[in-house]
């Protein structure tokens, strides 16, 4: 066991071992910080990189860095693991080509051109039935019934963020925007507007595309009665496959971008003749927000179904936001508590770095 300790913690690389600047500078940020020799290049400077955080910078650097979104759901190009040790096949730059070397070297592993498990990138049946209109009523009224209702309890707070309201103390300015603009969200429709709102500020700011030059304000807000929401960010418990989950159509669903509206906008108008106040779903930012990585698999199964702790590692991944149908401070249903002006000094981006050619 001791050994097997000085082994993994022992530093076989460091930052300065690369020549790609992306993978230097992604490796300094992973690495730890010793002033030793680097027993590869000599470097006392670079950050000094395991067994372990080699194998996590790969990762980040080829996997990660060559994900692509498609439709529905996403894929990387290349993989990496120990059972290619020694047969690489991918074709990256010039001065990739002696990092690619180090890595395999150092962490026993091998980089390969990956087909993705088609479920991946889409091929998800409930998924393919809600964008066949033809079929999407069936999905719905699955939807209605197998996700669980969640109460947002009288005077939990929330919040609603606007971006230049015309008179930012009057509290109509929180509602949902007025009937003749419905229709151009991700859940409203021509008719039906919808009050969105999260409990977490950030992801307001995220969702309203807020800049630093916008001039920005936040009601808080809490419902006046409890009020019966659809949880769509509940993960199910399915005995299937990830070609026939539930689970994974909705997840996917709300993780892509406008072309979806009109699927989710027919689950939120089910969800209102079924006598909902609104909806509890996944925000588009959910994985901005958390720094994940869309559709994380080993070995091709799906992490968000087969992780050990799925719950917990769904939930850390998602982050929930609120669709109240109608022109709830209108309807009385929920009340604004204060409303405040928001500052944004400092916007963060926080990235790693990918091949360009593999
Ligand atoms: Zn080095």
């Amino acid at each position: 066991m001791i050994e097997e300790t000085a082994e993994t913690n022992q530093t076989l690389l460091c930052s300065d071992c690369f020549t790609d600047e992306g993978l230097r500078i992604d490796a300094f940020k992973l690495g730890i910080e010793e002033h030793l020799k680097c027993p590869n290049c000599h470097s006392q400077e670079g950050r000094k990189l395991t067994k372990e955080l080699i194998e996590a910078l790969a990762w980040r650097f080829f996997v990660g860095g060559t994900t692509v979104r498609c439709d529905y759901g996403a894929a990387p190009v290349i993989q990496c693991n120990e059972h290619h040790f020694g047969r690489s096949d991918i074709s990256p730059s010039i001065w990739l080509k002696d990092d690619i070397r180090l890595l395999e070297e150092a962490a026993q592993l091998g980089f390969f051109h990956y087909g993705p498990r088609l479920w991946m990138i889409g091929e998800v049946e409930p998924l393919k039935d809600l964008q066949d209109e033809s079929k999407r009523l069936q999905i719905i009224k699955r939807v209605m019934k197998e996700y669980p209702v969640k109460t947002l309890v009288m005077g939990e707070k929330f919040y609603r963020l606007r971006i230049c309201p015309q008179r930012p103390a009057d509290p109509a300015e929180y509602d949902s925007p007025p009937i003749a603009l419905a229709g151009k969200g991700r859940l409203d429709s021509p008719g039906f507007p919808i009050m969105y709102g999260s409990q977490d500020i950030d992801v307001c700011i995220h969702e309203c595309r807020a800049s630093t030059d916008d001039d920005i304000y936040v009601a808080t807000l809490e419902p006046k009665r409890n009020l019966r929401l659809l949880d769509l960010t509940h993960l199910l418990e399915e005995d299937v496959t990830e070609f026939e989950s539930l689970d994974m159509a909705i997840h996917m669903l709300f993780l892509a971008r406008s072309h979806s509206y009109e699927i989710s906008r027919a689950i939120a108008l089910a969800a209102k003749e079924a006598g909902f106040d609104g909806i509890i779903y996944p925000s588009f930012f959910s994985l901005i927000r958390t720094g994940g990585h869309p559709f994380e698999t080993t070995y091709g199964m799906s992490l968000r179904r087969y992780h050990p702790e799925r719950e917990k590692y769904a939930e850390a991944y998602t982050i929930q936001n609120f669709a109240l149908f109608g022109r709830p401070l209108e309807n009385d249903l929920v009340s604004i508590k204060c409303i405040n002006r928001l500052i944004l000094t400092q916007v963060g981006y926080i990235g790693h770095f990918g091949p360009v050619e593999y």
